[in-house]
């Protein structure tokens, strides 16, 4: 196969597509979701898409409109979703065993391609997002890479919305391709960060200054968890680290809700305005320009 058709063949597996937002990133954007994450966020508000399905079968019988059903693919049984007879119930979300969806679908470059030429002259660029989209980073390669070269595509920006956890190899074999990247920091303290998401934060915090020296950074941000994230615990620290990024760089608060989350995250208080208002005054106070806040509270 030669460079481009292997390019135009890479897969992924999708979770969910938005033909505009206007929160994922600058401007109007068409958002990829892809299925499958790197960390176990406890405050999680899509868990279905963390673990990939591995085709067990258990939901079909449980579907009301029969939109679920086996298939052999080169000799393996595969889970297929019909989406024109899916009611959106979600039953198959509330009895997998893995917490995963049978809803993904898998989609080729030039698939994606084509779905992007239909809603091109609508958007100002696409955001791919997650679970963790970087642990499908060689179809995002690709697909980055056939947008640059695409005589009407290329005024399309092409942006990642992360966890931060890939590593500097990785992500410098993707920075030729991207125009930015949204960076979620969790919690600033190791062991603050490993109770939330399973995992610690030295990449994550690697990865922020990474993207900072190659003007890639657009955007950082902290969710505020009352009792459980540290940053007004931890805020000289936090605003140190936020102060030595560039003005230009947004740094984003969101507020903790329930929408979504299962497990001992719904024993967790909500984020109300006036908790978010003092962390913002707080940052400002030290020196962070005009953190962002919400601007709902659901
Ligand atoms: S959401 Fe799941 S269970 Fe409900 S109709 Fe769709 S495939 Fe079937
Ligand atoms: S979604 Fe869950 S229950 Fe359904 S086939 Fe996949 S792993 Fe099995």
């Amino acid at each position: 196969m030669n460079n481009r058709l292997s390019t135009l063949s890479k897969t992924a597996s999708v979770s969910q597509i938005i033909n505009f937002s206007c929160v994922d990133g600058p401007g109007s954007r068409l958002v990829v979701f892809l299925q499958g994450c790197n960390y176990n966020c406890k405050n999680c508000h899509n868990p279905h898409t963390i673990d990939m399905c591995d085709s067990c079968g258990d939901c079909i019988a449980h579907c009301p409109t029969q939109a679920l059903s086996m298939e052999s693919i080169d000799g393996k049984d595969a889970i297929r979703w019909n989406s024109d007879l899916c009611s959106g119930c979600d039953t198959c979300l509330a009895v997998c065993p893995k917490q995963s969806t049978p809803k993904t679908q898998e989609y080729n470059v030039t698939q994606m391609l084509e779905m992007i030429r239909k809603q091109a002259s609508f958007i100002s660029g696409i955001t791919i997002s997650g679970g963790e989209a970087t642990l499908q980073l060689h179809f995002i390669i690709a697909l980055f890479k056939a947008i640059k070269s695409s005589d009407d595509l290329q005024h399309l920006s092409c942006m990642l919305d992360s966890n931060g956890s890939l590593n500097e190899t990785a992500w410098q074999k993707l920075l030729p391709y991207m125009d930015g990247a949204m960076i979620d920091l969790k919690a600033w303290q190791q062991e603050t960060h490993r109770y939330i998401t399973g995992r610690d934060n030295h990449r994550v915090l690697r990865s922020i200054n990474l993207l900072n020296l190659h003007n890639k950074l657009y955007e950082v941000r902290l969710l505020q968890i009352p009792e459980v994230t540290d940053f007004e615990s931890e805020i000289d620290a936090l605003a140190g680290f936020l102060t030595q990024l560039p003005p230009s760089t947004r740094i984003k608060l969101n507020a903790f809700q329930h929408h979504g989350v299962t497990g001992e995250a719904l024993a967790w208080r909500v984020c109300s305005e006036a908790n978010i208002e003092r962390l913002a005054s707080q940052l400002t106070e030290r020196g962070v320009k005009q953190p962002i806040l919400p601007s709902v509270y659901l």
